[in-house]
């Protein structure tokens, strides 16, 4: 799905990384987390120990990957980054981990993706910070064991019930990250006005925030869109009229929800009666994969009280045909 508010990482990463913040406290939003991470941080730090293995989990574009960034950061020591699809082979992970220096953090983004196979290398290079191979085929191979360096893993999943029970286990400190508040949001939108040179208004960014689907990725991108129309427009000072006149042309609504999510609302309301649907049945529907539709388009229509999963699929709520202007089914909503 390419959208604007996707939340996937792709094109604008260049864009992206000039947006983020480089120490916990520039980071905002997260407070518990970041409180808990700042004293495991310094705890770990004072032994001269490597930290204890990090689970990231939440919607994509909450932060994960800067959080990860940032803790290598405060620990001093070398962020390496790569992610479960791009791991094929149970090679490709021992060349990472054996090139790891002592207390290094080790990304893996998307680590629900990652193979049965390489999983196996993975549990005891975790527990013990061992690496067992087999060399050669057939009669001739032979298992070794290779000492790694003590190395901290942090791993990031949209879902922690992706992950196989016997890797989540492995993981010492599991951080769950939540959608923003709209005040977070706007000193994020605020904070990204000024590294870009962007003159704004404070109800300006107010208008960003709370249409950025409680997302800071989010937030970024329609800043960036946000601006280019007011270039266009010859606008100097971005206020929330103008804000709102770009967002409503990128067919971002009052709450933020844009033409995929009015898709998925109109299809479970207008074909499905407000439902319950099976997602798989909405995934046909809409042509989109079930994974865009439950890790992108899902997690803030729940959390904006429009949809409910229950055991026999998807409802609809009252307030989601309120926010559609569609009468609600006669039957009323389950
Ligand atoms: P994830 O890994 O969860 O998909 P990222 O860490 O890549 O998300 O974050 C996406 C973008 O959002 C980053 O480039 C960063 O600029 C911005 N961002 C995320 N969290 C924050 C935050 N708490 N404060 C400011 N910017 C943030």
């Amino acid at each position: 799905t390419d959208r604007l508010i996707g939340a996937r990482k792709k094109d604008e990463d260049e864009a992206e990384r000039s947006l983020r913040p480089l120490a916990l406290a520039d980071f905002v939003g997260q407070a518990r987390a970041r409180e808990n991470l700042a004293v495991f941080i310094e705890a770990a730090r004072s032994r001269g120990e490597a930290l204890d293995h990090v689970l990231f989990a939440g919607p994509p574009g909450l932060g994960k990957t800067t959080l990860a960034q940032i803790v290598a950061r405060e620990l001093g020591v070398n962020f390496r980054a790569t992610s479960g699809p791009v791991i094929s082979k149970a090679g490709d992970l021992a060349a990472l981990l054996t090139n790891l220096e002592p207390r290094d953090v080790l990304f893996i983004d998307e680590i629900h993706r990652l193979t049965p196979a390489v999983e196996e290398i993975l549990y005891p290079a975790m527990e013990d910070f061992q690496l067992d191979l087999i060399i050669g085929e057939g009669p001739g191979a032979r298992s070794v064991r290779i000492d790694l360096a003590p190395f901290t893993l942090v791993g990031a999943t949209t879902r922690t019930g992706l992950l196989t029970t016997p890797l989540r286990d492995r993981f010492g400190i599991p951080v769950r990250l939540h959608f923003y508040e709209v005040a977070e949001l706007e000193l994020i939108v605020r904070r990204g006005a000024r590294l870009l040179g962007i003159e704004m208004t404070a109800d300006g960014a107010h208008e960003i925030a709370r249409r950025a689907r409680g997302t800071p990725r989010v937030a970024g991108r329609l800043l960036r869109r946000v601006r280019d129309f007011a270039a266009v427009d010859g606008v100097k000072t971005i206020d929330a009229k103008e804000a709102d006149r770009a967002l409503q042309r990128l067919e971002v609504d009052e709450r933020g929800l844009d033409a995929l999510d009015h898709r998925y609302l109109r299809c479970i309301a207008v074909s499905f009666a407000g439902g319950p649907v099976g997602v798989e049945t909405v995934a046909a529907a809409l042509s989109e994969p079930r994974d865009a539709i439950e890790e992108i388009i899902e997690p803030y229509l729940i959390q904006q009280g429009f949809v409910n999963r229950t055991p026999r699929g998807r409802v609809l709520t009252a307030a989601a045909f309120g926010h559609l202007s569609l009468p609600v089914p006669a039957g009323g909503v389950a």
